[in-house]
């Protein structure tokens, strides 16, 4: 075998320079067939797994070429193993586009049967080693660079930490969240639970040997501290605590004597079972033995629920509990508030206690500290501890957390609590019943209870933002709206909600493949066309970096940032141009009521909507002055155009008044946002001064209509003298309490 690799390897460094490389398989098996010495039927196995299992060197420089050139024998092989559970969406295969290490085959029984072998020999191979992680930390990936967190789904434990939500719609963008918030935290927290699991053992260690002497030394130097030690552990540990001291002191005596060695073992029981609990414990059977899990999930009814649960696919490897709409995030506070409780009496308090007697040389228990631990809660854990906290996980959609159970959102968002963190899945529309309308449906109607037609082209009201709401009057809360169009910063923002010491809430636009009517492919691509045309902006708020929305707000990931829309180019021309809503809403069959294919003469004879949308602010909708025909803001429904890029060029569409009206919400609410994080936004400017022109009769209204874009870029600011407001430094993030694999030793303290 160690010929074979050396040839092999050898092989493969110079397949790097062939053009076509040879395949992996070839190799091995021209190798094996040279250096033979195997016995017919043990080379045929040998290449029947060998030529079935994806094995890939080339291209793959972080794998195989660079660690190879640094030390010989150090490089990989990459492997991509499709589940059996794939519905074969295409979405892996679009994304992975020109590197085509991916493509779509017809599924037939022997395809099945080869993905589940598979998988079956992925669980026997060893977990990814650091070396191919990159700069990708798995100890604390909190330190990693932003875009190598998405490596952490090479590592085992992460990829195995949501296994279930395979019931959904084939392509449904939900499930890809719900994944991400199971393996970041799963990614996060497990090397947190083993430190605490060897530090739990190490100090329960040291106590067992030194701790009935600690006790008989503190006994000799105060009587009064050594009782109240003693009560101290009966109570919390030791099952005897009282409705108050009389009746703890009148249960211990009713208990008999309690030794110094009883303690003492009550102490290291405690520890080591909570050690057993969080590095070796295997909670559910076909799972890693590496303890228990790392977060609860609360779930608000949604198709998260349906397909989260519903057989064969069933259940998350965690636990879990579903709420009717309204109730999910109350329930997840409840789990909250419980592993607050549980981490007080097994893990912080009884911890605190042995560490205690064993480095404290004076009060090693007063009576204020036997009261806290009597009625421990979060503000008195420290940091680490706080960290150290199994997180609960609420999950809803935006009808169960926006609407129905938004008051109770509301309500636990301001009670910031540290291990509650919130994701709400945002389609735009109560997709599990249906379709109907939610507040974060856009304006535009065609979903159920929001019609399109003769009466109505939808609603007049604006789209709710829930992630928005929380930026103001909700205490401190960690907020982002952030989607799957940036992974990495998806990670980052998971990552920092979970490390963040108060309640976390993210907003995921995610698309449902039958109510948006997109192909099964198209979960990434979406969410990068609503972000881009300001349909749902990116921003992360984090309070720790300060007390204004000019440092804590970050728009940073939106394109054009300083701008009304994002400046692109039509693939086919070239050519330059503004993606609105519009744009993005011309690529989903929900809108399709509102757009409709017109030729370019046709469009000759309509308003552009670049121009339309100098001539309108959303006070002109306010006021509907948007309906009136006399005014500079009426908008001819069907009277405005926008151009698209068509497969085969250019295409021209003319679009509903409510599309137009929606463009302009959008832009209010982008302008807003642009505000609060400080950033100018030169058209507003330019479109405010143009306006007030226009209004005070300065420019007449011929002369505005006929040449709106270009009055408003000349009062524009200089894009070269302007510069917006950049973003204050991050502060470094407080790094968690160093964690000694064993507790030092006070000097003079006669400990062998
Ligand atoms: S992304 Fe879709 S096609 Fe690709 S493996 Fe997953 S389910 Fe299958
Ligand atoms: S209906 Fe929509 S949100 Fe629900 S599982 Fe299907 S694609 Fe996902």
């Amino acid at each position: 075998m160690p010929e074979i690799e050396r040839r092999t390897r050898a092989m493969m460094r110079d397949g790097l320079s062939a053009s076509p490389p040879p395949r992996l398989p070839q190799i091995i098996e021209q190798v094996t067939n040279e250096v033979d010495g195997f016995s017919p039927q043990a080379k045929r196995e040998f290449f029947d797994i060998i030529n079935r299992v994806p094995l890939a060197y080339e291209k793959t420089n972080a794998i195989f070429a660079t660690p190879e050139k640094k030390k010989p024998g150090g490089g990989g092989v990459f492997s991509i193993f499709v589940s059996d559970l794939c519905k074969g969406c295409a979405a892996c295969v679009t994304a992975c586009g020109e590197h085509q290490a991916l493509r779509m085959v017809q599924e037939t029984e022997d395809v099945n049967a080869e993905h589940e072998t598979g998988t079956a020999f992925l669980d026997l191979l060893p977990d990814t080693s650091q070396k191919y992680l990159g700069l990708y930390n798995d100890a604390r990936p909190q330190d990693s660079k932003t875009a190598t967190l998405r490596n952490m789904l090479m590592v085992r434990r992460n990829y195995d930490a949501l296994v279930s939500g395979d019931g959904a719609c084939a392509g449904c963008g939900e499930k890809s969240i719900l994944r991400a918030i199971a393996a970041v935290t799963e990614a996060y927290m497990r090397p947190l639970f083993h430190a605490k699991a060897d530090r739990l053992r190490a100090t329960a260690d040291v106590l067992d040997r030194h701790g009935v002497q600690r006790l008989a030394d503190l006994k000799a130097r105060s009587q009064a501290e050594y009782d109240l030690f003693r009560q101290a552990v009966a109570h919390l540990l030791m099952g005897l605590g009282g409705e108050d001291d009389k009746d703890t002191r009148a249960r211990m005596a009713e208990h008999g004597e309690i030794s110094d060695r009883d303690i003492v073992d009550a102490l290291t029981a405690v520890m080591r079972q909570e050690a057993f609990n969080h590095k070796n414990l295997q909670a559910i059977d076909g799972r890693l033995p590496n303890g228990m899990s790392v977060m609860a999930m609360a779930a608000h009814t949604g198709c998260n629920t349906v397909y989260g649960s519903t057989p064969p696919n069933n259940p998350h490897p965690y636990p879990w509990m579903n709420s009717l709409f309204q109730d999910g995030i109350t329930v997840g506070w409840l789990l909250g508030e419980s592993f607050i409780v549980d981490h007080a009496r097994r893990s912080v308090v009884p911890e605190r206690l042995g560490d205690a007697l064993l480095h404290r040389t004076e009060a090693v228990i007063t009576p204020r500290e036997y009261y806290e631990f009597v009625h421990f809660s979060d503000n008195l854990m420290t940091d680490q501890e706080i960290l150290e906290l199994p997180k609960a996980w609420v999950v809803g959609g935006d009808g169960g957390m926006g609407d129905i159970g938004y008051q109770n959102t509301s309500k636990v968002m301001l009670q910031n609590r540290p291990n509650v963190k919130a994701v709400m899945l945002d389609t735009q529309v109560y997709s599990n019943t249906g379709g109907q309308n939610s507040d974060s449906t856009p304006m535009l109607g065609g979903n159920d209870m929001n019609v399109f037609g003769s009466a109505t082209q939808g609603k007049m009201v604006e789209k709710k933002t829930v992630a928005e709401t929380f930026l103001a009057g909700h205490g401190s809360p960690f907020v982002a709206q952030v989607s799957i169009a940036n992974a990495p910063k998806l990670y980052r923002s998971i990552l920092d909600g979970i490390e963040y010491r108060g309640t976390a809430f993210l907003q995921c636009f995610t698309t449902c493949q039958p109510e948006h009517g997109v192909p099964d492919d198209m979960a990434l691509g979406q969410a990068q066309r609503v972000r881009d045309s300001r349909g749902a902006p990116e921003f992360v708020f984090n309070p720790r970096l300060g007390e204004s929305y000019h440092e804590a707000l970050d728009l940073k990931g939106n394109p054009s940032l300083d701008m009304d829309w994002y400046e692109t180019k039509f693939k086919s021309t070239n050519e330059s141009y503004r993606y609105t809503v519009a744009h993005w809403c011309a690529t989903e069959a929900r809108f399709r009521n509102h757009l409709k294919k017109i030729s370019a003469q046709d469009a000759a004879k309509l308003v552009p909507l670049e121009n339309m949308l100098v001539r309108i602010t959303q006070q002109d909708i306010v006021y509907r002055r948007c309906l009136d025909p006399t005014h500079r803001a009426f908008v001819p429904d069907f009277g405005v155009f926008i151009r698209i890029q068509g497969a085969n060029g250019i295409e021209y569409r003319s679009i509903s008044r409510q599309l137009v009206l929606f463009c302009v919400e959008r832009r209010k609410a982008w302008r807003m946002l642009q505000s609060k994080a400080g950033i100018e936004n030169r058209e507003y400017k330019a479109q405010r001064a143009l306006l007030a022109e226009v209004d005070a009769g300065k420019i007449s209204r011929d002369e505005f209509f006929a040449n709106a874009e270009q009055l408003l870029k000349a009062r524009m600011p200089g894009a070269s003298a302007h510069k917006p407001a950049e973003a204050p430094p991050r502060p470094a993030a407080a790094p968690p309490k160093p964690t000694p694999a064993t507790p030092s030793i006070p000097d003079g303290a006669a400990l062998a």
